[in-house]
């Protein structure tokens, strides 16, 4: 079994104690791993503090020079990586590896930006600039969904930005970050990223450190919150990126059988456990039973297991606290609905539920009001324009949503009435590194990706000089 370390002021390093990490396809102990102390979370943050003079004077290309080694090391090492990460995540393999190389792709995107000092105004009087300094040492929260690509929305952009990191997987997907560390332990300069895995208990004690500049987190809304308030005290800069209840309005000008394949799979990817997945689908009443037959079809032949076998289309729920989550929200909509297609949930090892869609279902159940993240979709009829905004709008949620029609301007009307951080016509959950992404409402606070997202890592500082004496 390959040991598993934590990266720590260039150091692999045992944690103070160990935890097993379990494969969701099977419920076997997958790998011992690290689970780092206090004491061990307060010397990564000293060592990436330590390093951060050196860091953030290093010109930003040869900071950039080091965030494209890391993407080779990526893709270098990316078949071992993908293997690794169907095997703690469950996802399937060729999703795996599509996960890797996109991280890989993030990383290199942003070596492509720069922070140029912008001229504001500049006359006889006075010049004006805009400067954008790095933060300090960054706290990098990531959940476990998309261990490696969450990931890469954060530490390149502080890297390049010039801060230093400590990056804190999820309990349950820790290994990709920590053979990441081990790979990238030579390339990167001592202190500047400090990998530590915890039992789900140190991302308080990270928030709160009082040399941690700002914390960039990604995981539920329930938890975002308590990092907001951690990070009040000493009024730190903080990222959220949360949970969402993604609506899908379908126009009644499409065709059920051309978009159904889209919308399967913006709602069934990673077995549903996207924060951008398609959660609530409302279909136009002149075209829902044909709908729900085409999503049926599409649930039926699905292939559900191990990511690692040829074949499996979606691998089990990530873990036993999610996977009971669904199944309890999964016979709350068998009484509050009925069950098109799917609701069986295989007795065999592993966290499994078949791709499951849910018909005559309306707000007020849980399956439609609350975030499913797991492979069950309610579609949900209405008859008028009008009134699906409403409802779609109707959710303290706001990360993403969709129309679908064949009418580009009756959709984009429909778009710009959505309250959301993304809209996509025509398709869903799209993401891509020069895009920005952000949440609105108690979706998320901030963006990441994109010039917006590296900004985030810096402030903004203003050099005001008087010309005229
Ligand atoms: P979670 O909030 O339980 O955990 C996320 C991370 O926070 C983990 O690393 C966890 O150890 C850590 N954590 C736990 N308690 C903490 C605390 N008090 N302070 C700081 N950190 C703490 O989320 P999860 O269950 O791992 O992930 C699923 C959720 O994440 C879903 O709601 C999903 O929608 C959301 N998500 C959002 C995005 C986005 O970009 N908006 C992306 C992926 C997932």
């Amino acid at each position: 079994m390959t040991a598993y370390k934590l990266l720590i002021n260039g150091e692999l390093t045992d944690g103070a104690q160990t935890m097993d990490v379990v494969n969701p396809a099977t419920e076997q102990t997958l790998a011992v791993c690290p689970r780092a102390d206090e004491a061990q979370l307060n010397e990564a943050v000293a060592a990436a503090k330590a390093a951060f003079a050196g860091w953030s004077e290093t010109p930003i290309e040869e900071r950039k020079a080091v965030v494209a080694k890391i993407a080779d090391v990526i893709e270098a090492n990316g078949a071992e990586l993908a293997q690794l990460l169907t095997s703690e995540q469950g996802k399937p393999i060729a999703d795996a590896t599509g996960e890797v190389y996109g991280t890989a792709a993030f990383f290199r995107y942003f070596t492509s930006l720069d922070l140029p000092v912008e001229t504001i105004d500049d006359n006889e009087g006075r010049l004006v600039e805009a400067h954008r300094k790095p933060l300090g040492v960054v706290g990098a929260i990531v959940p476990w969904n998309f261990p490696m690509i969450l990931m890469a929305f954060k530490v390149p952009p502080a890297l390049i930005a010039g801060n230093t990191v400590v990056l804190k997987p999820s309990p349950t997907t820790p290994l990709t970050s920590l053979r990441l560390g081990e790979l990238i332990k030579d390339i990167v300069p001592a202190g500047v990223v400090n990998i530590v895995t915890d039992a789900n208990d140190l991302g308080a004690p990270l928030t709160a450190h009082p040399d941690i500049r700002k914390v960039s987190f990604t995981g539920s809304t329930a938890t975002g919150s308590k990092v907001m308030a951690g990070a009040a005290g000493l009024l730190k800069r903080i990222t959220l990126e949360l949970g969402g209840n993604d609506a899908g309005v379908v126009l009644d000008d499409v065709d059920p059988k051309t978009v159904a394949p889209a919308l399967f799979q913006s709602a069934f990817q990673n077995s549903g456990q996207v924060c951008i997945a398609m959660k609530r689908l409302y279909v136009h009443e002149s075209i829902y039973d044909e709908m729900v037959d085409e999503l049926s079809t599409l649930a039926n032949e699905a292939v559900i297991g191990d990511g690692l076998e040829q074949g499996t289309t979606h691998g089990p729920l990530q873990n036993k606290m999610q996977y009971e989550r669904v199944v309890e929200l999964l016979n709350d909509a068998a009484e509050n609905g009925s069950i098109a297609a799917g609701g069986e949930v295989p007795e065999q090892p592993g966290y499994f539920i078949r791709p499951t869609i849910v018909r005559d279902v309306a707000e007020g159940s849980r399956i439609v009001d609350e975030e499913q993240f797991g492979p069950v979709l309610p579609v949900i009829k209405y008859s008028e324009e009008a009134d699906v905004i409403g409802r779609a709008n109707g959710t303290d949620y706001g990360l993403g949503g969709s129309v679908w029609s064949s009418n580009l301007d009756r959709a984009y009307a429909v778009a710009d009435k959505m309250e959301a951080g993304t809209i996509w016509i025509n398709k869903h959950a799209e993401l891509d590194p020069s895009i920005p992404f952000g949440g609105a409402k108690q979706s998320g606070l901030g963006a990441e990706l994109g010039q917006d997202g590296l900004k985030e890592f810096t402030q903004l500082k203003i050099i005001n000089m008087a010309r005229a004496s």
